[in-house]
């Protein structure tokens, strides 16, 4: 088998992985309340502060994942903190409007 031919299989196969554990991160998160997951998540970092940012199950650019927790910088505080997703059922919606005023961008 030619180099090219197996470095391309070996991509291919690599981002069908990368996009089987997205899909089946994120319809877990949705059966347990997260419906953001996927796109833009409500999240809550350690010291509680609230704000928006993209949560990919799988792929992360700017954070480092711990589990279902990350480590990544609040927009909020400037700090790095654990941060994670906080569920629909818990958001009120001064919640949801303090979340939007505060957006970590579009790369997950
Ligand atoms: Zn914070």
């Amino acid at each position: 088998m030619p180099l090219w031919l197996t470095l391309v299989l070996v991509v291919v196969i690599g981002a069908g992985i990368v996009v089987v554990i997205a899909v089946a991160g994120s319809r877990a998160g949705q059966r347990h309340g997260y419906s953001g997951m996927s796109g833009e998540t409500v999240v809550r970092c350690s010291r509680g502060h609230l704000f928006t940012t993209v949560w990919i199950p799988g792929s992360s650019f700017k954070a480092v994942r711990l589990g279902y927790q990350r480590y990544q910088r609040c927009p909020v505080c400037g700090k790095w903190r654990m941060v994670e997703p906080v569920a629909d059922a818990e958001l009120t919606d001064d919640d949801r409007r303090t979340a939007a005023e505060h957006h970590t961008g579009r790369l997950p």
